[in-house]
């Protein structure tokens, strides 16, 4: 069916999931070299395309002037073939609580690369907290200022939350692009300025974020002042997320745990616990999550360098995919015990 001089990527190798097809997508924009992909999604209960994966699609089809064959949910095939990068002004809406950052993620590395007049400014919409997706408050406060550093200038602000299940929240995007993305090396993680913890309810009763914020004040044993219960009023639908902000002198991190029915504070709590830990104890600057989200950008760079915790299938997953668009090395290699440094180019 496919010519077989089009890259093929096949969506079951390592990790198996949205992030493959997603960075095929982002970096068939960037190349233009077109691409098709097998079995997508397929190590998730419910394989194929679905409503955030398949916005996305269309967010690069729209964005690359692409043609595009499989898009279609349900679909575990698809042929993408860009055209030519258009910046310019989109509204790319999930239309359910899908993650509308992921959406983002996958248009982003294409929109930030040209000439500084090029500007482009997104709306994005969909979910914008959601469990196993980047925060918003990830990609306002730790993703984001980073790829700043590498060039472009790059403004979000969020309009309104949207949780999972009932989603309906959006943000704005603005980039100013740059003509060549700078190495970025990220070795060192320095003195800790400013550490704060703050759960949020929407809808739901604020005991439970005061639940939380106990529960992690006995783990962190940080002073009171670091920690914080808000009650937002302005999202469709309730919601519950527990953030962990570290901000150090050349970097800051973002961890979070979502409260859903059927978990409680206590693994909420957990789970961030065990995360900022590693993190602390490991002393790198880069957390699992920035981990993987950064190879694309390095990768265009051109290089880049970064010590992290034990990396993710996300990552090692990613790796492959980028490898598959860009003859660039990538080596990983545990420096000490629990720190690995990863090296792009
Ligand atoms: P799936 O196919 O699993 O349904 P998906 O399309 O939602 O998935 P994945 O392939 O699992 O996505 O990729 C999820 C992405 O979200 C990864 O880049 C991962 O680093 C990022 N991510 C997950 N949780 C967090 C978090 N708490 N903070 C920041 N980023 C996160």
């Amino acid at each position: 069916m496919f010519d077989k001089n089009i890259i093929t990527i096949d969506g079951s190798r390592g990790e198996g999931g949205g992030q493959i097809l997603r960075s095929a997508l982002a970096l068939s924009l960037v190349t233009g070299k077109p691409f098709c992909i097998k079995n997508i999604r397929s190590k998730r209960a419910k394989p194929g395309l679905m409503r955030q994966h398949l916005t996305a699609v269309n967010a690069a089809a729209e964005v690359g002037n692409s043609e595009t064959r499989g898009a279609a949910i349900g679909s575990q095939e698809l042929f993408f073939a860009p055209q030519e990068v258009r910046h310019g002004s989109y509204n790319f809406a999930v239309g359910t609580a899908g993650s509308a950052t992921l959406v983002l993620q996958t248009v982003l590395p294409a929109l930030l690369l040209g000439a500084p007049e090029q500007m482009s400014v997104l709306t994005q919409e969909g979910g914008t907290h959601n469990p196993l997706a980047p925060p918003f408050d990830f990609l306002a406060h730790a993703f984001l200022p980073l790829l700043n550093r590498m060039g472009p200038r790059i403004e979000t602000w969020l309009d309104r939350p949207g949780f999972y299940p009932a989603g309906g929240g959006k943000f704005t995007v603005s980039i100013q692009p740059t003509p060549k993305l700078q190495r970025l090396d990220l070795l060192e993680r320095g003195e800790i300025i400013q550490r704060s913890a703050e759960s949020r309810v929407a809808h739901i009763s604020i005991g439970i974020a005061e639940k939380q914020i106990g529960l992690l004040r006995e783990k962190l044993l940080w002073p009171e002042e670091c920690f914080h219960t808000k009650s937002v009023r302005d999202s469709q639908g309730p919601g519950n997320i527990l953030i962990v902000e570290i901000k150090s002198e050349h970097i800051t991190e973002v961890f979070t745990g979502f409260g859903e029915r059927g978990v409680s504070s206590e693994q909420v709590v957990a789970g961030v616990t065990r995360e900022v830990s590693e993190y602390l104890d490991a002393g790198v600057p880069v957390g699992p999550h920035l981990a993987d989200q950064l190879l694309i950008p390095m990768a265009l760079a051109g290089g880049g360098k970064f010590r992290t915790v034990e990396p993710t299938p996300h990552t090692s997953t990613n790796t492959e995919v980028i490898q598959q668009f860009l003859e660039i090395p990538i080596a990983k290699r545990e420096i000490k015990k629990g720190v690995w440094e990863i090296s792009v180019g």
